[in-house]
Formats: structure tokens, C-alpha cells, sequence
């Protein structure tokens, strides 16, 4: 088998891969990403909560702080070159006694060092005006008007196309077993292929210090941890209309309530252990402690329907200590920064959580910063990338004044499949031209089988579309990978 030659290579496929092909993409250089998966955004970056934090929670000076607000105000444009949904919901973080109290006036100071704009203390009255479901008792409130939501897989999706449509090569099904350091840059292995290139960017998420220490020593283990998260069906009006971040009296986890840009309540997120990496249930526990929160904190809100509940993992970066014997020790010193590790050509973004989601473009960007003077040649822009993507036509979207006409250009935009959701056969079908060949990969990029019916209505007919278009047998059709076929002979 030969060996393919590229500038550089990306490991992962997820938000911060995606954003990194992009940045890259500017620069006239080859980029090969691989993923071990059959699609992108199928890791950390399919389950979280699509906040677009205004920038309190972190600690000024540090990289966190440093990127937070300049990449929550660029969000609308990059949303908007993307064509992806984008939400300016502010935010309201909320406090009942004097522990939350101290909490959020120490998040108001930390807002106020890294310049968050607009960012102000409220009474409990004026939370309640704001947010009249808010139980009776609250004391004070950190309103931010800047916090927003998006849909992650949508953002993902749209960084991956425009990635690809400026030359990125993006590998599906390549799971990295190896990585070795050469004289002139690093050799790649996967099952299919070997790859040589200059440099490599790890962004494999769960599994960067793996990846790392295919070449090098450890320095930072990551550690995963779950959470779970209901998805509400709640007529508007009788919901937040802001996010709520609930900091509660006893240390630990409150209630997030955030409205998504598809309407629905999503309500998260509790913590619990899970040594796991993939494919995680959800707890009993945990949602139960979900819907207690939701009693205490928004009493008034109906919690049905409920449409779906999912678990989450975080990967948590804990320091490696090297002992003088040579050997390892796994510290329990959590990093709590974002933690970028530059060696040699070989660049980690080692166990990125909150708010990578926000700041992933920053990142891109970042890591293109540092690609180009290693590489020196900031100066070799690729004058023909194109930094605009248009997203799948959606029939919800089009003004009804229009509707007659681009149905009579694209009769399938007429037969409306999911009726929770107004989703048209157009839109499954575009979806599968562009790349989906799972159920959740169509589901990923149109939003079927998300509503209230959870695809009872309108499976078999998703099915028997993906059969056509993709030429396969409807029994071939799996879920999300390999043996997850959905119909049995
Ligand atoms: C519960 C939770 C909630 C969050 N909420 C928010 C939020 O509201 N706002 C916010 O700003 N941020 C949020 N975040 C953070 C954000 O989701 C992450 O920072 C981001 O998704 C990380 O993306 P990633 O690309 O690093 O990882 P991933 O999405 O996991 O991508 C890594 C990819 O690498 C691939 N891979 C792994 N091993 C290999 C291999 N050997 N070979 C090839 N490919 C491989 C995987 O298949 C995967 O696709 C949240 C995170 C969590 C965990």
C-alpha cells in the first residue's frame, strides 16, 4: 500500500477538527483529516448544550478568558457566513441564598475583568420580571444579554462542508492505531492507509492523550465523567426564554435550562462517573434529579412532553507528573484551562470542554497561527477560499408567500415526511447528497426524527429514501455505524 503525503494531518472529526480545516484552508496547504467515525460531529461534539457563553465563567489572564468574549461576539458573523441558526436568548444566572450570592457577585467581578458586555446585577424582582416562572425567592440574578444558543451538530456540519468545499480531505471509517515522529515531520497508520505529513493536529477529543502518547510521554491523562440532559417539548410562553444557569447553595451541579434554536427546552446537566468513552445510557439518578430541579427552581414550567433524554461525556484533563525513576504518575490535578500542548510539529487539544463549543473557531484559528509560522508560510494565503456555505433548504424556513413557487421547482420540497416538525423529503434527500449515510447522520442535518414523535410517524418512510437514494437495502440502513441495522429480516 503506498503512502499518501499531505502539510498536515487533523485526527478528529468533531467541532474542533472541522474548525481547524477550515483556518488551514486560508493557507495554501494540503489537509488531510481523519476520522475514525463514518460522519462528523459523532463524539463530544454531537451531545452538550449549544451555549454560546458571554465569557464570566472563566478566570481572567487565562486562555479560556482570553478567547471567550471575542469569540462570542463573532459568532453571528460566522453563523450568518455558515447560513447556521443562531439564538440571542441572554442569559440569567440565578441565586436563592447566600452561597449563590457570594457565587455570582465573584462571577460579576470575573465578567467584568475580561470585559463581558453588558453584563449586570439583578434583583430578585427584576429576575422574576424578566423570567416570571422563576420560583418565588429569588434573591439575585447575573443577567447577560450576549448568551445565545445554536444547534452544534449543525455548526459542525456547516465548518466540515465549508472545510471540504475549500479542498479539505476528509477521511471517514480511519481510526489512527499509530503515530511516529520522523526526521521531516510524522507517520500516520491506520487500517487503510499510512500518511505522511509536516504536522499533525490531535483534536480526537476523548482520546487525545492516546493519540499523544502514540509518539510522545504522557503529560495530561484524560479522564471521561457523564451527565444527562431532558429535552422539553414546551409551548412557547410557558418556558425561559433566556438560559437560566441555576447556581445552587450546596457545591456542585445546578440546573441549566436553555432554549434551542429549534424551540425546545433542553435541561441539563447533572455529574457522575463513567470510565466509559462511548455510547453511555442515560442515568435514572441523574434525571430524576433533573425533574427535582426543575420543581424547585421552575415550578410553574411544565416538564411534558417530554420529547428525549440523552447522556453527555466530558473529557476532564488531569496533569501527569514524571517521577524520577522515569516512570508516570496520574495526579488528581484537574487542568481547568484550555489545555494546547505545541511539540515539535505535533499540536493537542487535549480534553477541551466548556465553552470549546464557543470558542471553536478561535481555536481553528489559534492552531492555524501556529501551523503557519512553523511551517513559515504565513504569507501563502489561498486566494480562492470561499468562507460562505449555504445549509439545506428548509421548507420551515421559506416565507409562505414564496412557498408555491419553490415547491413547483422541487416537488419533493412539497411532501412534507416529519408533520411534528415540517420537515420535507427535499430536505432528507440533500442531506444524503451531501453525505449522510446513517439514519443519525440525516438525522444530524435535518432535524427528523427529533420532535415530539420521536420518528414513530415517519421512520419507514426515512428508510425506504435512504434505500433509494443511497441505492442500498432498506435492511442495510444502520443507525449511526457497522451493526446498528435498524430493520431485521
Ligand atoms: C456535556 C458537555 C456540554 C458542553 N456544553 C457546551 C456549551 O454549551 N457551550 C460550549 O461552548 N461548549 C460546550 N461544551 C464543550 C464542547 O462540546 C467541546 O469543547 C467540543 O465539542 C469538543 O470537540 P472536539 O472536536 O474536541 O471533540 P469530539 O467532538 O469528541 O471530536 C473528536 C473526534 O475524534 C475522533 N477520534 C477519536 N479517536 C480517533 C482515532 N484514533 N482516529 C481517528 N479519529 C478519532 C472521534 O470519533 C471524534 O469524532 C460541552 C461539552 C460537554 C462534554
Amino acid at each position: 500500500m503506498g503512502r499518501t503525503d499531505c502539510d498536515v494531518i487533523i485526527i478528529g472529526a468533531g467541532l474542533l477538527g472541522c474548525a481547524a480545516a477550515r483556518a488551514l484552508m486560508r493557507y495554501d496547504l494540503r489537509i488531510i483529516v481523519l476520522e475514525k467515525s463514518s460522519d462528523v460531529s459523532t463524539g463530544i461534539s454531537k451531545a452538550n448544550s449549544g451555549i454560546i457563553y458571554a465569557g464570566y465563567d472563566d478566570t481572567p489572564g487565562s486562555l479560556k478568558a482570553d478567547m471567550v468574549v471575542r469569540a462570542s461576539a463573532g459568532l453571528p458573523d460566522l453563523c450568518n457566513e455558515l447560513d447556521v441558526h443562531y439564538r440571542r436568548t441572554g442569559s440569567i444566572m440565578i441565586g436563592f441564598g447566600d452561597r449563590a450570592d457570594k457565587v455570582i457577585r465573584g462571577k460579576f467581578d470575573q465578567g467584568m475583568a475580561n470585559k463581558v458586555p453588558g453584563l449586570r446585577l439583578i434583583s430578585g424582582e427584576e429576575v422574576r420580571d424578566r423570567e416570571p416562572l422563576i420560583a418565588e425567592g429569588v434573591r439575585i440574578g447575573l443577567y447577560a444579554p450576549g448568551t445565545a444558543t445554536l444547534d452544534p451538530w449543525e455548526l459542525c456540519i456547516a465548518l466540515y462542508e465549508n472545510a471540504a468545499a475549500n479542498g479539505a480531505d476528509f477521511r471517514f471509517g480511519e481510526e489512527v492505531c499509530s503515530v511516529s515522529k520522523v526526521s521531516d515531520g510524522f507517520v500516520t497508520e491506520t487500517a487503510g492507509g499510512t500518511y505522511s505529513s509536516k504536522m499533525i493536529i490531535n483534536c480526537a477529543g476523548l482520546s487525545t492523550d492516546k493519540i499523544r502518547e502514540m509518539a510522545l510521554a504522557p503529560r495530561i491523562r484524560i479522564v471521561p465523567n457523564a451527565c444527562d440532559y431532558y429535552v422539553f417539548g414546551i409551548p412557547e410562553g410557558r418556558s425561559p426564554s433566556h438560559v437560566i444557569f441555576h447556581e445552587p447553595e450546596t457545591k456542585g451541579k445546578g440546573l441549566t435550562l436553555i432554549p434551542t434554536v429549534r424551540g425546545e427546552i433542553l435541561a441539563g446537566s447533572t455529574q457522575r462517573k463513567n470510565p466509559e468513552t462511548e455510547g453511555i445510557p442515560t442515568s435514572e439518578e441523574g434525571l430524576r434529579k433533573i425533574m427535582d430541579m426543575c420543581g424547585e427552581v421552575v415550578p410553574e414550567m411544565p416538564v411534558s412532553p417530554v420529547i428525549h433524554s440523552f447522556a453527555a461525556l466530558r473529557p476532564n484533563p488531569f496533569e501527569v507528573q514524571a517521577g524520577d525513576n522515569g516512570e508516570f504518575r496520574f495526579t488528581d490535578r484537574r487542568l481547568k484551562d484550555f489545555n494546547i500542548l505545541e511539540e515539535d510539529g505535533l499540536i493537542s487539544l487535549m480534553g477541551i470542554k466548556t465553552p470549546g463549543l464557543t470558542c471553536c473557531m478561535e481555536l481553528g484559528e489559534y492552531v492555524a497561527r501556529k501551523v503557519t509560522d512553523h511551517l513559515c508560510c504565513r504569507e501563502a494565503v489561498n486566494s480562492d477560499f470561499d468562507p460562505e456555505r449555504r445549509g439545506i433548504r428548509r421548507f420551515s424556513d421559506i416565507p409562505s408567500g414564496e412557498l408555491a413557487a419553490a415547491v413547483s421547482k422541487d416537488p419533493y420540497l412539497g411532501r412534507i415526511i416529519c408533520t411534528c416538525r415540517n420537515i420535507s423529503e427535499s430536505e432528507i434527500r440533500e442531506a444524503i447528497l451531501r453525505g449522510a449515510s446513517t439514519l443519525d447522520g440525516v438525522k444530524r442535518r435535518t432535524g427528523i426524527l427529533m420532535g415530539p414523535c420521536q420518528g414513530s410517524k415517519c421512520l419507514q418512510q426515512v428508510i425506504c429514501i435512504m434505500s433509494e437514494v443511497l441505492g442500498i437495502s432498506p435492511y442495510q440502513i444502520v443507525k449511526d455505524a457497522g451493526s446498528s441495522q435498524i430493520l431485521e429480516k
